[in-house]
């Protein structure tokens, strides 16, 4: 099979690469990039990219798949439906399944159902402990083995300073990242959104900005007494963002990475009580989202990462404070990237790419990913700067309908995702797209730093 990907602009982080190419595959696999004027090789199908931005396959670090155990609220089938619509050809799946992905049989099976599914990657993330207790190690070593590329207890936090420094121990033996939720629980309480003004104003429980800021320091510190390296969950907080800015200044391996929410609404979303606003961490204030903006620009922030927590409508349902923690957030994350981050000026498009392929790859040890240079995994990302689109959850790929951003318009997003050299989404108005005039990007207009 033979995809020639035209006239496209084509930015490769890894490669050093911002530049009008075309993109010739084989077989899944990069052969190569070569000037637009050359000619198509025969027997290729051609993708039209006039006016693109052709990158390196996106990869979503941080998903909840559901499956197995809550296939009602998502499977891994529809899980990664719902990102290939948004523009992921990659998605890690958290170990918070039932049962707990802490072994090698659901490691196994989650896997099978991926490749059953046949849409994006979907690479299991093991449990740190078993069951996610956090009392006993999980078996790291057989799940490795079977194919998790990282252990995380996402969502029930390890509770002791003693347990983390034990799993890290081990898991830096098996050359695992720990992925951490950083959050005090004995400073957290209970809190369904965060403490400030508008908990008070609300009457709701608040869980203060420093929970996420003790752990943070706590696992920095830890990361520099084993030596693991250590991988924070969707930090959301000032003080975790300038916790990772020192470890990193200190030459610690931590790295971390931020979800969409977090930069686009503040707190202040939470005054209508929709449960569509409660998530963990919580919205912050606009403060947290500066200390975002900054750690964007100066390289702290590794990585964007969804934090796709899809729940079933009758459980959001539920009063504000018996709400389930969570949105989803698979086809609405590179909107957000685009319209918030980029057309906003607060990152270029290239560093876009570096957040959302050429440092996920990087961090999880993915070497066949996360860049285009020749022999790679043919996976693609093709984003238009300049479309314009309404977020409809009702036409949303996923089992669940959870979200803050139903009916919000956005300028910039995916059009196209491809898997192995196979294109597995394309918007439907994709050759219009191509249709228009070439756009300033492919030039300095969109290239700010
Ligand atoms: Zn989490
Ligand atoms: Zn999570």
């Amino acid at each position: 099979m033979r995809l020639l990907i035209q006239n496209g602009y084509l930015i490769d982080p890894a490669q050093g690469i911002n530049t009008g190419k075309n993109l010739f595959i084989e077989d899944g696999r990069v052969v190569g990039l070569s000037s637009h004027s050359d000619s198509v090789p025969e027997g290729a199908q051609v993708l039209d990219a006039t006016g693109l931005i052709v990158a390196p396959g996106f990869i979503d670090m941080h998903v909840h798949l559901r499956e197995p155990g809550h296939e009602y609220k998502e499977t891994i089938a529809s899980g990664a439906a719902a990102a290939v619509a948004g523009g992921f050809t990659t998605v890690c799946a958290m170990p918070n399944t039932n049962p707990v992905n802490d072994n090698a049989a659901v490691t196994r099976f989650m896997i099978e159902q991926a490749e059953r599914a046949a849409l994006a990657n979907v690479l299991p993330i093991g449990a740190l402990t078993k069951n996610s207790e956090g009392t006993e190690l999980a078996e790291m070593g057989e799940m490795k083995n079977a194919g998790i590329i990282a252990v995380s207890d996402d969502g029930r936090p390890v509770p002791t300073a003693a347990m983390m420094r034990r799993a890290m121990e081990y898991a830096h033996g098996f050359d695992l990242p720990v992925i951490d939720h950083c959050e005090d629980k004995s400073l957290a309480r209970g809190g369904v959104m965060h403490e400030g003004h508008w908990s008070l104003v609300l009457g709701l429980r608040g869980i203060p900005a420093t929970a996420e800021q003790v752990d943070a320091l706590r696992d920095c510190a830890l990361a520099e007494l084993t030596g693991a390296r250590v991988h924070l969950a969707h930090v959301s907080t000032r003080g975790a963002i300038d916790a990772v800015r020192r470890a990193k200044e200190n030459g610690l391996p931590v790295t971390c990475e931020v979800a969409p929410h977090h930069w686009t609404l503040t707190d202040e979303a939470v005054q209508d009580y929709d449960t569509n606003t409660k998530m963990s961490p919580p919205l912050r204030s606009r403060d947290h989202i500066e200390a975002i903006f900054e750690g964007l620009r100066d390289g702290t922030i590794d990585a964007i990462a969804s934090d796709h927590a899809p729940h079933h409508a009758d459980e959001k349902a539920l009063e504000y404070d018996q709400a389930p923690f969570g949105i989803v957030g698979l086809e609405t994350a590179i909107g957000l990237a685009m319209d918030r981050l980029v057309n906003q000026g607060v990152i270029s498009v290239e560093r876009l790419v570096e957040l959302c392929a050429t440092n996920p790859a990087r961090i999880l040890r993915l070497e066949e990913r996360g860049t285009l240079r020749t022999e790679a995994r043919a996976d693609v990302t093709i984003i238009d700067p300049e479309l314009t689109w309404t977020f409809d959850v009702s036409r949303s790929k996923s089992k669940s309908r959870n979200t803050p951003f139903d009916g919000r318009a956005m300028t910039g997003g995916a059009v196209a995702t491809i898997v192995a050299g196979r294109i597995v989404f394309l918007h439907p108005d994709f050759k219009r797209l191509t249709a228009r005039q070439p756009k300033a990007f492919a030039g300095a207009a969109h290239h700010r730093s």
